[in-house]
């Protein structure tokens, strides 16, 4: 049977009746974009375009492990000892990267990016070039010793952090979720308070979409290995909501005889290997659903469960058994939502 997960509350704004939906797309961080939204006026395509595209290339040139040129890439070559002082959306971002690592014991970790980079998920080497060979435990043993996010001892009411030598910070497992809730704001000051944002699969969904319905979203089951029965679709109604989604079988290599998957627990410096398949987590701020799905899928099916329900976290967790059966399991937060 399908499950249709729905919002507590509704919001405010009534359904724009007799709207029509507009589209537009883009890229940015090494994936794509997507917004729709209603249209209630004569706004071209083309501005709305380039006004989302600014908010995402804002994130970019603050965030980015790859640009170069980015704040973050220049925090990451600076020298020991030096102290920083961040602009807001990257201050505001890291600020909630550090109280996950807190919470969650270091296994969402913004300072793991020297780690992220040796299991070839950083800029360079990259997994996917021919010559790529998974670090030994020797070389994983000297990265750890360069990824304690406590050594930025970051002053968040002064928006400034350390940079203890060698330290390389990563984002990528929030930065998506910010980004997304940036140009809603962006929107809704813009009068759109009718929209569906999407990047890089995390979505947040505001108002309704078209004939007053919410914005519905299927939740991409992780694929069942062959001969094993596949999930029940989960559907979500975005109103005021976010979803974001963690899995092993995207971004990942094999090698040695191993599955090896683009979230790294940086508390033994290896790529995660508990057989969580998917974590989906929704909240209201799509930053948090980001950073609480990788934080979940780096805790795995217990401790994950324990945490996410501690904190009330609306999560479904997907772990693989033998024979590769997949099973769901709900926190008391999305068995409300269920209904
Ligand atoms: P997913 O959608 O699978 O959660 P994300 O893009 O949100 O993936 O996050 C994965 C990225 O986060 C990795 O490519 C890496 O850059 C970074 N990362 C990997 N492991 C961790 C971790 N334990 N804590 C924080 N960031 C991580
Ligand atoms: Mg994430």
């Amino acid at each position: 049977m399908n499950r249709v997960l729905v919002p507590l509350e509704l919001e405010g704004s009534a359904p724009l009746l007799g709207a029509c939906m507009q589209v537009v797309s883009g890229e940015t961080m090494g994936t794509t974009w997507q917004v729709r939204w209603l249209r209630s006026d004569t706004r071209s395509e083309d501005a709305l375009r380039a006004v989302i595209q600014q908010e995402l290339d804002l994130v970019v040139a603050q965030m980015s492990t790859w640009l170069p040129g980015s704040t973050l890439a220049g925090f990451n070559r600076a020298p020991r000892g030096s102290w920083h002082v961040l602009p807001e959306p990257f201050a505001e971002v890291l600020d909630a990267a550090v109280w996950m690592a807190n919470v969650s014991g270091g296994a969402f970790n913004p300072a793991a990016g020297a780690l992220v980079n040796l299991w070839g998920f950083g800029p360079s080497p990259r997994y996917t070039d021919p010559e790529f060979r998974m670090p030994d435990d020797e070389a994983v043993q000297a990265t750890l010793a360069h990824i304690d996010w406590r050594e930025l001892r970051w002053d968040a009411s002064l928006r400034r952090a350390h940079q203890p030598g060698g330290v390389r910070l990563d984002l990528s497992a929030i930065a998506k979720g910010h980004a997304v809730d940036r140009v809603t704001h962006r929107l809704s000051r813009m009068g759109i308070h009718h929209a569906l944002v999407e990047v890089g699969g995390e979505l947040r969904g505001q108002g309704y979409g078209v004939g007053g319905q919410p914005w519905w979203v299927d939740l991409e089951p992780p694929p069942a290995l062959e001969g094993a029965s596949p999930l029940a679709c989960t559907r979500v109604a975005l109103h005021g909501l976010c979803v974001a989604t963690s899995g092993d079988y995207r971004r990942a290599f094999a090698q040695a005889g191993a599955h090896w998957p683009h979230t790294i627990d940086p508390r033994d410096g290896r790529p995660v290997r508990h057989g969580l398949a998917s974590v989906s987590v929704l909240h209201q701020d799509c930053m948090w659903a980001d950073a609480w799905s990788t934080a979940l899928t780096v805790l795995g099916p217990d401790a994950g469960l324990a945490l996410a329900v501690e904190h009330r976290i609306a999560a479904l967790l997907v772990r693989r058994e033998s024979h590769g059966r997949l099973i769901e399991t709900l926190t008391p937060a999305m068995e409300a939502l269920a209904g």
